[in-house]
Protein backbone atom coordinates (compact mmCIF):
# COMPACT_ATOMS: atom_id res chain seq x y z
CA UNK A 1 0.00 0.00 0.00
CA UNK A 2 1.09 3.30 -0.89
CA UNK A 3 0.90 6.42 1.69
CA UNK A 4 -1.27 8.50 -0.41
CA UNK A 5 -2.71 11.37 1.01
CA UNK A 6 -4.05 14.76 0.22
CA UNK A 7 -5.17 17.17 2.79
CA UNK A 8 -7.78 19.88 2.62
CA UNK A 9 -8.65 22.48 4.90
CA UNK A 10 -11.08 25.92 5.33
CA UNK A 11 -9.84 29.35 5.59
CA UNK A 12 -10.31 29.55 9.32
CA UNK A 13 -6.25 31.10 10.67
CA UNK A 14 -7.78 29.19 13.78
CA UNK A 15 -8.91 25.37 14.51
CA UNK A 16 -9.60 25.22 10.39
CA UNK A 17 -12.31 22.62 9.15
CA UNK A 18 -9.41 19.62 8.08
CA UNK A 19 -10.32 16.71 5.37
CA UNK A 20 -8.14 14.07 3.89
CA UNK A 21 -8.69 11.31 1.28
CA UNK A 22 -6.20 8.46 0.72
CA UNK A 23 -6.85 6.94 -2.19
CA UNK A 24 -6.40 8.64 -5.86
CA UNK A 25 -9.87 10.55 -6.71
CA UNK A 26 -11.92 8.55 -9.21
CA UNK A 27 -11.92 11.35 -11.42
CA UNK A 28 -11.16 15.27 -11.44
CA UNK A 29 -13.33 17.62 -13.73
CA UNK A 30 -14.19 21.51 -14.76
CA UNK A 31 -17.79 22.24 -13.90
CA UNK A 32 -19.45 24.71 -14.92
CA UNK A 33 -23.03 24.79 -13.98
CA UNK A 34 -25.10 27.24 -12.49
CA UNK A 35 -25.28 25.91 -9.27
CA UNK A 36 -21.68 25.48 -8.23
CA UNK A 37 -20.45 28.97 -10.21
CA UNK A 38 -23.03 30.70 -9.04
CA UNK A 39 -22.89 29.36 -4.96
CA UNK A 40 -19.07 29.75 -5.32
CA UNK A 41 -19.17 32.88 -6.96
CA UNK A 42 -16.47 31.82 -9.52
CA UNK A 43 -16.37 30.71 -13.42
CA UNK A 44 -15.97 27.29 -13.06
CA UNK A 45 -15.01 24.53 -9.84
CA UNK A 46 -12.92 22.28 -10.17
CA UNK A 47 -14.03 19.49 -8.55
CA UNK A 48 -12.37 15.95 -7.71
CA UNK A 49 -14.57 12.82 -6.84
CA UNK A 50 -13.55 10.66 -3.62
CA UNK A 51 -14.98 7.71 -2.29
CA UNK A 52 -16.79 8.23 0.37
CA UNK A 53 -14.27 5.69 2.34
CA UNK A 54 -11.72 7.11 1.58
CA UNK A 55 -12.61 10.61 2.59
CA UNK A 56 -12.60 11.81 6.26
CA UNK A 57 -12.68 15.37 8.02
CA UNK A 58 -10.24 15.29 10.41
CA UNK A 59 -10.58 18.56 12.25
CA UNK A 60 -13.43 20.61 13.81
CA UNK A 61 -16.18 18.77 11.74
CA UNK A 62 -18.60 20.71 13.90
CA UNK A 63 -17.86 23.78 11.84
CA UNK A 64 -19.62 22.09 9.00
CA UNK A 65 -23.02 23.49 7.94
CA UNK A 66 -24.73 21.93 5.04
CA UNK A 67 -26.66 23.78 2.61
CA UNK A 68 -28.97 22.28 -0.26
CA UNK A 69 -28.42 24.07 -3.16
CA UNK A 70 -30.69 22.02 -4.74
CA UNK A 71 -32.74 19.23 -3.41
CA UNK A 72 -30.28 16.87 -5.01
CA UNK A 73 -27.02 18.87 -4.17
CA UNK A 74 -25.98 18.87 -0.31
CA UNK A 75 -23.03 21.61 0.26
CA UNK A 76 -20.56 21.48 3.25
CA UNK A 77 -19.09 24.89 4.29
CA UNK A 78 -17.52 26.13 7.02
CA UNK A 79 -19.30 28.52 9.73
CA UNK A 80 -17.02 30.41 10.48
CA UNK A 81 -15.36 31.45 7.26
CA UNK A 82 -17.47 30.75 4.58
CA UNK A 83 -15.85 28.57 2.65
CA UNK A 84 -17.32 26.05 0.53
CA UNK A 85 -15.70 22.66 1.00
CA UNK A 86 -17.09 19.75 -0.63
CA UNK A 87 -20.74 18.32 -1.50
CA UNK A 88 -22.50 15.38 -1.53
CA UNK A 89 -24.95 14.73 -4.80
CA UNK A 90 -27.32 11.82 -4.37
CA UNK A 91 -26.81 10.67 -7.91
CA UNK A 92 -23.42 9.65 -6.50
CA UNK A 93 -24.28 8.41 -3.14
CA UNK A 94 -20.53 6.40 -2.68
CA UNK A 95 -18.78 9.89 -3.42
CA UNK A 96 -17.63 13.34 -1.78
CA UNK A 97 -16.87 15.82 -4.79
CA UNK A 98 -14.10 18.02 -3.36
CA UNK A 99 -13.55 21.59 -4.46
CA UNK A 100 -10.19 21.24 -5.68
CA UNK A 101 -8.78 24.73 -4.35
CA UNK A 102 -9.58 24.08 -1.29
CA UNK A 103 -6.76 21.31 -0.92
CA UNK A 104 -3.02 21.75 -0.55
CA UNK A 105 -1.19 22.84 -3.45
CA UNK A 106 1.80 21.82 -4.90
CA UNK A 107 1.26 18.40 -4.40
CA UNK A 108 0.28 15.11 -6.83
CA UNK A 109 -3.45 15.33 -6.30
CA UNK A 110 -3.79 11.62 -8.00
CA UNK A 111 -6.06 12.84 -10.65
CA UNK A 112 -5.85 15.66 -13.54
CA UNK A 113 -8.52 17.17 -15.00
CA UNK A 114 -10.04 15.22 -17.58
CA UNK A 115 -13.12 16.82 -19.64
CA UNK A 116 -14.90 20.29 -18.74
CA UNK A 117 -18.93 19.91 -17.98
CA UNK A 118 -22.21 21.92 -18.60
CA UNK A 119 -20.58 24.37 -20.97
CA UNK A 120 -24.17 25.44 -22.03
CA UNK A 121 -24.09 27.22 -18.63
CA UNK A 122 -20.59 28.66 -18.79
CA UNK A 123 -20.71 32.42 -17.81
CA UNK A 124 -20.25 34.85 -20.94
CA UNK A 125 -17.33 36.52 -19.08
CA UNK A 126 -15.45 33.55 -18.98
CA UNK A 127 -13.87 31.77 -21.93
CA UNK A 128 -12.85 27.85 -21.52
CA UNK A 129 -9.03 27.58 -22.59
CA UNK A 130 -7.43 25.40 -25.63
CA UNK A 131 -6.59 22.82 -23.38
CA UNK A 132 -7.47 20.24 -25.68
CA UNK A 133 -9.94 18.71 -22.97
CA UNK A 134 -13.42 16.90 -24.32
CA UNK A 135 -16.46 19.43 -23.39
CA UNK A 136 -19.77 18.18 -22.94
CA UNK A 137 -22.71 20.94 -23.31
CA UNK A 138 -24.41 19.23 -19.71
CA UNK A 139 -23.49 16.48 -17.47
CA UNK A 140 -21.47 13.75 -18.86
CA UNK A 141 -20.15 10.79 -16.95
CA UNK A 142 -16.03 10.20 -17.15
CA UNK A 143 -14.79 7.41 -19.24
CA UNK A 144 -13.34 5.93 -16.10
CA UNK A 145 -16.76 4.33 -15.85
ZN1 LIG B 1 -13.46 27.92 8.38
ZN1 LIG C 1 -21.43 22.06 -11.01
Amino acid sequence: MSNFIVKGKCRCEENPVQFQYTKEPFEIHYCLCTDCTETCGGSLAIIAVVENAEFEVTANQDKIKNFDSLETCHRKFCTECGCHMFLNVDAYPDHTLVHVPTLERGVDLGQTPDRWVFTDSKHPMFTIPDDGLPRHSGWEATSNT
